[in-house]
């Protein structure tokens, strides 16, 4: 796959600022692209995603044929052994395939942006040879630790501690709610080198998975998302080499921040995924069920019910459209992440539960996939920074803006 022209990308927004949000306003390579995941998602996630879900069953097999797709690295670099796409790619990659299963959403884009991405951008030229050219040649995923159970949203108070011991950081403390915790075959781990600078005295790692003294907590029982796994990392006296450290010593922080920001991308297109579902799913429905002699889509209650739904998907995927761009233009993209985020994701509650209404009896039983949208969207506004977050975020952005 070729990376996508910067013209293309500018012609592609000026398109959207006219208002045609449309994938045929794409340049040719993210045509294909989202053909390529749409037919993907239609045949191989879509009949595997009910039973996944219900199984709490990873995707082994589809994941496999994913990586051969080049879905797994569809930012990284040719040269590194990516695919040497943009970031608009990669949320038409994550919307295409969370349309089909949410779960594989999330375990794609956690590899993709929070294991792959930060290693890229602050590795060093044998780290990522180690960590990005031979993960994905062989297929192996990645997971990243930030979160403790003593500091979720407060990613500063890190209680994870790694101790520079001769040539090894001797790591000890809890991380939890690790996507892709059991299968992840490396992570990239921030543990306190320096407890007296606080958020500055974080330092990012690599770490190899199984590894001498990490062991794994219990798979948590979720709401949604069942077909990824979701674990506690627990570091006793775990020797990682100081030559794993990713970027310089207190860069931690500022690492984990960029990284998100990024991620948060492919957050909102899988939220954009699964409230496509569901407007999809209700579209479907509303035109064959019939009530009072007519099918119920000619009613305007449902059809007040239909635009509030596309209104919330077609504004959120423009913002999500927006803040790629912006990344893949080297411009400031922050506050737009976390706009595309907060509205995506709720966009993704607001379509689900919707669904739910308009199939009525039907949306409440696991017979159909309105529950399981409604389940698996909930998710979208906590991880990565919850709604809470991303609105000072922006509410941050915009005031600095002002220049008081
Ligand atoms: C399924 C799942 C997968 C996850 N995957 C990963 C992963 O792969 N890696 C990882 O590191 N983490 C992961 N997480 C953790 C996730 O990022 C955190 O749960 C999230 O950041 C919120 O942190 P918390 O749960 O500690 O909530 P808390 O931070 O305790 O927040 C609780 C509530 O308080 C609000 N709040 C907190 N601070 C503020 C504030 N300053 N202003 C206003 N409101 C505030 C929050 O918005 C929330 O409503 C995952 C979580 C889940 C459930």
């Amino acid at each position: 796959m070729q990376s996508l022209k910067v013209l293309g990308a500018c012609q592609a927004v000026l398109k959207f600022q006219r208002g045609i949000a449309s994938i045929s306003s794409l340049p040719e390579t993210h045509q294909m692209l989202y053909k390529t995941c749409r037919d993907f998602a239609e045949e191989e996630l879509k009949p595997i995603a009910a039973k996944i879900d219900r199984e709490h069953k990873f995707p082994e097999e589809q994941l496999k044929k994913m990586s051969d797709l080049g879905l797994l690295g569809v930012t990284m670099p040719e040269s590194l052994g990516g695919t040497g796409l943009d970031y608009l790619a990669y949320a038409i990659v994550m919307e295409e395939i969370s349309r089909g299963c949410a779960s594989t959403g999330v375990i794609i884009s956690v590899m993709n942006s929070l294991f792959l991405g930060p290693i890229e951008k602050f590795g060093s030229k044998e780290q990522k040879e180690k960590y990005i050219t031979e993960f994905l040649k062989n297929k192996k995923l990645g997971c990243f630790a930030l979160s403790e159970p003593g500091n979720g949203s407060d990613a500063g108070a890190a209680s994870t501690v790694a101790q520079l011991e001769g040539s090894n950081y001797i790591v000890n403390g809890t991380k939890c709610w690790i996507t892709n915790g059991y299968e992840a075959e490396g992570t990239v781990l921030f543990a306190t080198t320096d407890k007296a600078k606080k958020h500055k005295g974080i330092s990012s790692f690599i770490v190899d998975k199984p590894t001498q003294g990490l062991s794994l907590g219990k798979k948590e029982d979720k709401l949604g998302i069942r077909g990824s796994s979701t674990c506690s990392l627990i570091f006793e006296d775990c020797p990682v080499p100081v030559e794993n450290i990713l970027g310089e010593p207190g860069m931690g922080f500022k690492i984990a921040m960029m990284t998100l920001d990024s991620g948060r991308i492919g957050i909102a297109g899988q939220a954009l995924g699964i409230a496509q579902a569901s407007l999809d799913c209700a579209m479907e429905y509303a035109s064959k069920r019939t009530a009072f002699g007519q099918p119920i889509v000619k009613l305007q209650a449902i059809q007040q019910k239909l635009a509030d739904m596309a209104l919330k998907v077609e504004s959120s995927r423009l913002l999500t459209w927006r803040a790629a761009y912006l990344k893949d233009n080297n411009k400031p993209y922050t506050k737009e992440a976390a706009m595309a985020k907060v509205s995506s994701s709720e966009a993704a509650t607001f379509c689900s539960h919707q669904c739910i209404q308009i199939l009525g009896g039907m949306g409440y039983v696991s017979d159909m996939p309105a529950e399981r949208y409604y389940r698996d969207a909930r998710i979208t506004e906590i991880y990565e920074g919850t709604s809470e977050i991303q609105r000072l975020v922006i509410a941050g952005n915009l005031i600095k803006e002002l220049n008081l």
